[in-house]
């Protein structure tokens, strides 16, 4: 995959992309039952308020908000005559004013002609909002947004030109990042989008001009697999006749490039479960076997990854490999630096993308850069590839979300293709990043033949019975559920563990922070006696991630050192393990692996008692306060 990956995004800094959703539909259609599907969809992304714009037949422009989520403004609009066959919509995740009504997107014109959404941040929007007072307009609320609309509407009048126009002499203005959906009272039977920095996607119906837009695909999905991703500073104009014009801003145009997208319906819905998550959990057996097809082969006892195979040299010749991440896939990238020195045998540095772009690294033309990411927007991640690819590193991209900003800005790649992520807290892409950065070290491995013959055939052996090793983890955890209630009050956690288990520390403490907003830390075990002991007392749950193999008698001796001072113990433990169970209060349990794999397997556990405990506490899982799924914003 990656196929796209050589199309560079030049010119443009990722430094204040922000991750709500945009729905928009055109075309024969009732525009206001597809958008609230859409916001539904997409509320992931953003869920501080929704609103809706759709105009009616008799050419009125109605305009829907609410603070809240997407169902908080179902309800009101239940009593509302909603109709109208075009529309745009949107759930945001504030960065300037707060998410009351008048913040809220779909945002008018003085007029109340034209009626815009927007995701992004306009950094000048003050300069734009003083000069716009001044030419006598007036404002309502407190959004960088609210000057984008007025600015097109301001321009259209004018010079009197139509609405593309106007969106294109507008966006010359601006400085900063964007992804817009316009419409206008007078002309219900176009549309106009733009973007800049802030992914959109535009879907071609089956009926002639029926268009869908969304600021990813999950909207759009359901109604057509034939999409055209815009480009930076890309105007798209949309018609009901059923033309698709799309131009720079310098009104250049350009061919439409048309994509099949490949993700199914059932990939977006809950199948069953309760929340998100808990599907993700249970399909991590299943996604990881996908992200090994066709690139681990057992008959052949190899590994093909072609992102490591087209650029053989690169990689055979890399002084370094510098591994940038944010939050859960930092996790993974951790990990990834574990098994790569083991496996290639050259240094691996993991860094904070948020760091590494600013603090002016050593980055050598013969380093590789590997960037991780689910959603493949990460802001900070993004500018940490600029950056390396300023210093002529070449740059190597894993996420999950096909065509996504990193897919397109990376030298070469490999997609997850875990399906679609909609919970919040990461969970199979986790895995996936792990199982792909496994992947890929054995693939450098191979090039550098820096394992003998008989580890490499073993390890890829091994490597193919975690999906299978994943099931019978699940399944053999059923009492996880109950133990979880016995901590809903717990103020505090510790998880601790050693080697490749450390890393999994980390991530089981953010997956209980993030979602049941209990107080964790991760550290390595051994790093314990060097402060967090003190915290120790009979109400600290200490989590130990204790599997056989690697350092197991020593992180005994931590159990024990814990023990005697009464912390209450829960222990991830290999199938088959007497002295840790002995000395835990609760024990998760796991088949025999690797170490490199266990991570794999271990962290299983450690996410469905999260997930319980937050359940418990009646948090909302999918969808836990302050946070967003894609971090588009630095
Ligand atoms: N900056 C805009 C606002 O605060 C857009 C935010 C978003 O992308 O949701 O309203």
């Amino acid at each position: 995959m990656f196929t796209f990956a050589k199309v560079y995004l030049h010119g443009f800094s990722y430094f204040a992309l922000t991750m709500c959703g945009i729905v928009g539909y055109l075309g024969g259609q009732q525009a206001y039952p597809i958008l609230i599907k859409g916001l539904h969809r997409l509320e992931y992304r953003g869920y501080d308020s929704a609103g809706v714009s759709v105009i009616n037949a008799q050419g009125q422009l109605n305009v829907y908000k609410s603070p809240g989520k997407v169902s908080v403004l179902e309800e009101k609009c239940s009593s509302q005559d909603i109709s109208g066959t075009i529309g745009i919509a949107h759930t945001r995740w504030a960065t300037h004013g707060e998410p009351n009504t008048v913040n809220a997107h779909p945002h008018l014109s003085e007029s109340g002609d034209i009626s815009l959404v927007h995701n992004g941040i306009i950094e000048n929007y003050k300069t734009l909002r003083s000069e716009l007072e001044r030419r006598g307009m007036h404002f309502c609320g407190d959004t960088d947004t609210e000057v984008l609309v007025q600015l097109i509407e301001n321009v259209k009048q004018k010079y009197d030109v139509p609405l593309a126009d106007a969106v294109r002499m507008a966006l010359n203005y601006v400085v900063g990042a964007y992804a817009i959906a316009v419409i206008e009272k007078s002309n219900p039977r176009s549309m106009v989008c733009a973007r800049k920095g802030s992914p959109l996607v535009i879907g071609v119906g089956q009926q002639t001009g029926e268009f869908y837009v969304g600021s990813d695909a999950t909207p759009i999905i359901e109604y057509t697999n034939r999409v055209v991703y815009l480009e930076d500073e890309e105007v798209a104009e949309m018609d009901a006749d059923g033309s698709l014009r799309i131009t720079s801003l310098k009104n250049v145009e350009k061919t439409p490039e048309m994509t099949t997208l490949e993700m199914s319906l059932d990939e977006l819905e809950k199948g069953g479960y309760p929340h998100f998550m808990l599907k993700e959990i249970w399909e991590q057996p299943n996604a990881l076997s996908v992200c090994m097809k066709g690139r681990v082969h057992s008959g052949l006892k190899d590994v093909f990854l072609s992102g490591v195979i087209d650029h053989r040299e690169r990689f055979i010749n890399a002084r370094r490999i510098i591994i940038c991440a944010c939050g859960t896939s930092w996790h993974s990238a951790l990990l990834g630096k574990y098994f790569m020195e083991e496996a290639v045998q050259i240094p691996v540095e993991v860094e904070y993308a948020s760091e590494f772009r600013y603090r002016n690294p050593v980055i050598f033309p013969d380093d590789i850069v590997i960037a991780v990411s689910q959603s493949g927007e990460t802001a900070d991640t993004l500018a940490a590839i600029e950056l390396a690819k300023e210093h002529g590193a070449f740059v190597y991209g894993i996420c999950n979300v096909i065509g996504s900003s990193i897919a397109r800005a990376t030298n070469s790649g490999t997609y997850l293709h875990v399906g679609p992520e909609i919970g919040v807290a990461s969970t199979k892409a986790f895995t996936g990043q792990v199982l792909t950065l496994c992947m890929l070290g054995l693939a450098i491995a191979k090039e550098k033949k820096s394992l003998s013959k008989e580890m490499y055939e073993m390890l890829v052996d091994e490597i193919q019975c975690i999906p299978e090793k994943m099931r019978w983890t699940l399944e053999h955890n059923k009492d996880i559920e109950q133990i979880a209630r016995t901590f809903t009050y717990a103020r505090n956690f510790i998880f601790l563990g050693r080697g490749y288990n450390y890393p999994v520390a980390l991530e089981g403490a953010l997956k209980l922070k993030e979602i049941s907003y209990i107080h964790a830390e991760g550290y390595p075990a051994a790093e314990m006696k060097h402060g967090p002991i003190a915290l120790v007392d009979e109400e600290m749950p200490v989590v130990f991630i204790a599997t056989k193999r690697g350092n197991y008698e020593k992180i005994v001796s931590n159990i024990q050192e814990i023990k005697s001072r009464k912390g209450r113990i829960m222990s991830v433990v290999t199938e088959g393990d007497v002295t840790v169970r002995e000395l835990s209060d609760y024990c998760f349990v796991i088949p025999d692996t690797r170490d490199c794999f266990v991570p794999m397997l271990a962290i299983i556990p450690l996410q469905l008692f999260s997930y319980y405990v937050a359940v418990a506490k009646g948090r909302n899982v999918d969808q836990p306060r302050n946070l967003a799924k894609s971090v588009t914003v630095e």
